[in-house]
């Protein structure tokens, strides 16, 4: 079982108030507080080592690269590619999808279709719309039922020869429903599409093994798994890094320069222009660290109660409905109160020092489908308690008597 008390005690913010009021954080889908270890790792970087990498001869620079190339080397075999070649540094998950729907816009034609899911981030949309727009090619959507899960034999339908690329979140970061990406990607390579999965939400509770799941792209974000805002990671097959154009150009990234011609540096740098984030990458290698540490069975057992018992504790609040009942589902809860604006909830929980989220979660499809403006949510993590539902329960009990 899992040390919560040991564990809690790594997050220093945990110990804050809020309004008076012990903090509760329960806004984990949107980003994860930071422990000790990664705090660590920044201030060590800064105070001893910070230098620019990959160019310097001085020990400083040295020693800044090789942390930076361990960190790549922690990423790859978190999520089992495998060359560490494949990991791409990138600033989070929007650069990662947007990296790649560039890089496809010369692979596709007028008329070649892609398929993305009912359930995507915002940032798993947009991109793609813009590439139909500089291509011709058509977006083909996979529906979801009122579970929140998605319609596969809907899915099964739209692919056809025509089909070049599928997109899909692995975990929906408005639902918590966890898609069935394995066979999803496996019906996509039947008809030769390749597969981007969004790990963004996923990656904070499940280990992706990216060589087990065939899948083509995997692209994350640190900040949502312990780690720093601005770094993210995108796996990519190597024969698909190589098909694809450099992202942005600059330095870092090329072979030679000159005014006639330049060639491009070998994977990864290829797709890392300019100065990176160094001392977040290295960050983020530590939040894996950190995490793996602890073990992400462990976690997701662990979670997995706190969102049993979330789900039936909030279901005792009269007129109170959960959207997004998958059966396999990571602890996230979006919720409403018949009669109640989302907003109105999330105002008085902040009071209490309670901090959810409430609107459209960056996924306005979802809200429309159900014909909502928004939900509130609620997302767990290793570090919240069932102490923390029961404060979570009475601050809704109070928001509800307060506004009806
Ligand atoms: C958070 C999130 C994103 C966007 O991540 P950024 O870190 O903002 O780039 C994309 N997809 C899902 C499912 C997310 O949860």
């Amino acid at each position: 079982m899992l040390d919560i008390k040991k564990i809690r005690g790594d997050f220093p913010i945990l110990n804050r108030e809020v309004n008076g009021k012990p903090l509760v954080y329960l806004d984990n889908a949107a980003t994860s507080q930071t422990p000790k270890q990664v705090i660590d790792a920044i201030v060590d970087y800064y105070e001893n080592y910070n230098a620019n990498i990959h160019r310097g001869v001085h020990a400083l620079s040295q020693e800044a690269t090789d942390k930076y190339e361990q960190a790549r080397i922690k990423i790859q075999k978190h999520f089992n590619a495998a060359k560490s070649h494949e990991i791409i540094f990138t600033s989070g998950t929007t650069h990662g999808i947007n990296l790649v729907a560039s890089g496809f816009t010369s692979l596709l034609k007028a008329g070649d279709e892609i398929v993305v899911s009912a359930m995507e981030h915002h940032s798993n949309i947009v991109p793609w719309q813009m590439l139909c727009e500089r291509t011709g090619a058509v977006l083909k959507v996979i529906p979801m039922n009122d579970e929140g899960e998605l319609v596969m034999q809907q899915y099964d339908q739209l692919l056809s020869d025509r089909t070049q690329l599928v997109f899909c979140n692995h975990v929906s970061n408005a639902l918590g429903t966890v898609n069935p990406i394995a066979e999803i990607i496996e019906k996509a390579h039947k008809l030769g599409a390749a597969v981007l999965v969004d790990g963004a939400q996923a990656a904070p509770h499940i280990k992706a093994d990216v060589q087990a799941l065939d899948v083509d792209f995997y692209t994350v974000s640190a900040h949502k798994m312990c780690g720093p805002t601005g770094v993210g990671m995108l796996y990519g097959k190597e024969e698909w890094l190589n098909k694809l154009p450099p992202y942005q150009g600059g330095g870092e990234m090329i072979a030679e320069v000159t005014f006639e011609k330049t060639t491009y540096a070998d994977l990864p740098h290829k797709f890392e222009a300019g100065t990176p984030n160094i001392c977040g990458g290295i960050a983020f290698g530590a939040a894996l660290a950190y995490m793996n540490a602890i073990s992400f069975d462990q976690i997701a057992e662990y979670e997995h109660d706190l969102l049993e018992y979330a789900t039936q504790e909030l279901l005792k609040v009269e007129g109170l409905r959960i959207y997004g009942t998958a059966k396999k589902k990571t602890s996230v809860i979006s919720f409403n109160i018949e009669g109640v604006h989302p907003y109105d909830i999330g105002t008085i929980l902040d009071k209490l020092g309670i901090a959810v989220r409430t609107g459209h979660h960056c996924a306005q499809p979802i809200m429309d489908f159900y014909g909502i403006p928004g939900t509130v949510r609620a997302s767990f993590s290793f570090y919240n308690t069932k102490d923390e539902v029961d404060v979570l329960v009475e601050g809704v009990k109070r928001a509800r008597n307060m506004l009806l």
